[in-house]
């Protein structure tokens, strides 16, 4: 009886007010003809459609407005000299790092006439591979070269030279190759626990293994019937996601961290995922500090809201599948753990593999034929292609296989071994040094260095005067070095710590001095607020790689002191 009664509360009330709405809308449209009727409301709904595509755009209206914003301010008179000014002295300081040519050096900018003689040419090679000061081979490089060991760069150049001119394109040709490539996926699969489904593809490197298991996630989402697809990856993942993104027109949500242990947040990470989530990402271990994300929860994430879950193990994958044999135990972070859909792992990384390999594996193969491409109907014949790349370097392929197949699981096992401990006893000492902090609990190879108490690219500036090359990170600053087997060397780990030591002592005389030289350069990148400057200088560096003038005495002339150090 009483539900009754509110039911017709209810009815009462909606037809009060539809009878207020329809006697207004009557009253206003009075005099009007029909004609202005139908005009007036096909205007109002296509600004109701305009102003719906407009607020629901892919990039967020408050992105929209800051890049406005900053548009205009660049437009200011006094403004927008001063902002060219800064733009061009950081770009000039910059380029002046790459561009060293010593006295008396050209560029070649035409085919010679005649070519080299092989003694000419090997002469003439000289000059290139003896360019710059930095000296890899010491161990005083964070990453960059992972092994360096010279015997076995001579069997990766001998094998490289037997497979020169194979292309894993043509597999009938080169059935060698396709046998190489299958086996290096099978192998790696094996190592990250895939069942008898799991797959993958070789690819040329991180960068491209990422961007294929985007590529796959994006069109099973576009299959599902997401309009927009989103990835969700925490701020530390690499920048390869944000570049998946760009290419192919997907966002990317950043996830924070949790500030302490510096992985990702995995309830901010709940919050984030939407129904334009097509993928969630973990690092195992991310890139700046060496830290493995919690990737068990993570996929449970995945598993509950029925989303893809990407690892990228690009840099450490090659040393955490062999840490428990070395004696360091981990997480669980491989194919073992439900809800892991794909994995990224470097082999031109930790694999020791030259330069232009990775792999990204699935799970399970429907996933990976999201990754492929196929065009059907050209005319060059039905085009299947796995990666990005059309023709693809065989050699490369063989000289991944031969390096895997040199090493085996004893030398990763040792190699390994060897890493952490060296990166375990450098974390150990650097914690005694008063001044510096490091980032959260790192277990594999990276060690990322902080301070709270000076500009810790104080540090990066005298460790490079020492020698050293170490990688510059930002929001926070600080600096890491990346352990590869050039640092396990006798006496390498214990110079670096030395060398942090006497710099932190030199700086701690006088620890708010301003800090100068490069370190300067990404203080100062950091708090510039319109990312599009930053975006413009690095173009400019970007030109500069490409640059064959020699450095002439207008140019320097122009820039006045800012070519000096
Ligand atoms: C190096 C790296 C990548 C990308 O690899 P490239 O081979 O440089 O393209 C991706 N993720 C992480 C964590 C890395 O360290």
């Amino acid at each position: 009886m009483e539900e009754r009664e509110t039911l017709d509360i209810y009815k009462e009330t909606i037809l009060l007010y539809l009878g207020w709405g329809t006697s207004y809308v009557n009253k206003r449209f009075q005099g009007l003809e029909p004609w202005q009727v139908a005009g007036v409301t096909v205007v109002a709904t296509l600004l109701a459609v305009w102003l719906h595509g407009f607020i629901f755009k892919q990039q967020s209206i408050s992105s929209r407005l800051r890049k406005f914003f900053f548009r205009i301010t660049r437009k200011l008179p006094f403004l927008a000299a001063s902002i060219q000014k800064q733009l061009d002295k950081a770009l000039n300081d910059l380029s002046s790092s790459v561009l060293t040519l010593e006295d008396g050096m050209t560029y070649v900018t035409s085919l010679p006439a005649q070519g080299l003689t092989e003694s000419d040419l090997l002469t003439k090679v000289k000059e290139y591979s003896t360019m710059g000061e930095v000296c890899w081979e010491k161990g005083q490089v964070s990453g960059t070269v992972y092994s360096g060991e010279e015997k076995l760069t001579k069997l990766m150049v001998k094998i490289y030279g037997d497979f020169a001119w194979s292309n894993p394109l043509h597999p009938d040709i080169f059935p060698g190759v396709r046998k190489m490539e299958a086996e290096v996926v099978r192998m790696s699969c094996t190592l990250f626990h895939g069942g008898p489904d799991s797959c993958g593809t070789v690819t040329s490197g991180g960068t491209e293994s990422i961007l294929m298991a985007c590529k796959a996630y994006r069109d099973l989402g576009l299959e599902r019937g997401v309009k927009y697809p989103e990835i969700v990856a925490p701020v530390s993942a690499h920048a390869a996601f944000d570049k998946a993104a760009h290419y192919f027109g997907m966002s990317i949500v950043h996830v924070p961290l949790n500030k302490k242990t510096m992985q990702v947040d995995v309830k901010a990470m709940k919050r984030a995922i939407s129904r334009n989530t097509v993928m969630l990402v973990c690092s195992a271990p991310q890139f700046p500090h060496g830290i493995m994300d919690p990737v068990e929860e993570v996929a449970k994430l995945a598993l509950d809201y029925q989303i893809p879950l990407h690892v990228d193990a690009c840099l450490g994958g090659f040393l955490i599948v062999f840490m428990e044999k070395a004696g360091y135990s981990l997480a669980p972070f491989d194919f073992r753990v439900k809800g892991v859909t794909s994995i990224s792992a470097d082999t031109h990384k930790y694999g020791y593999a030259p330069k232009g390999s990775s792999v990204v594996l699935y799970c399970a193969k429907k996933y990976r034929h999201y990754q492929f491409f196929v065009a059907p109907d050209w005319q060059g014949g039905i085009y299947a292609s796995p990666t990005i790349a059309g023709s693809r370097p065989g050699g490369i392929i063989a000289a991944c296989w031969a390096t895997m197949m040199y090493m085996g699981e004893d030398s990763y096992v040792s190699a390994t071994k060897k890493i952490i401990d060296a990166a375990r006893h450098i974390e150990a000492q650097l914690k005694t040094i008063k001044g510096i902090f490091i980032f959260g609990k790192p277990e594999v190879s990276v060690v990322a260095i902080g301070s709270n108490t000076f500009d810790i690219f104080r540090l990066s500036n005298a460790m490079t005067s020492r020698g050293w090359n170490l990688n510059t990170l930002q929001f926070p600053s600080s600096i890491h070095i990346c352990v590869t087997l050039l640092h396990t060397r006798s006496g390498v780990a214990d110079l670096f710590v030395e060398d942090v030591h006497q710099s932190v002592a030199e700086i701690m005389e006088n620890p708010t001095e301003k800090t100068t030289g490069r370190g300067a350069i990404y203080g100062m990148a950091q708090s510039i607020p319109d990312r599009s400057l930053v975006t413009e200088i690095s173009h400019g560096f970007l030109d500069c790689l490409y640059s064959t003038e020699l450095p002439n005495q207008e140019k320097s002339h122009l820039n006045g002191d800012s070519t000096q150090h």
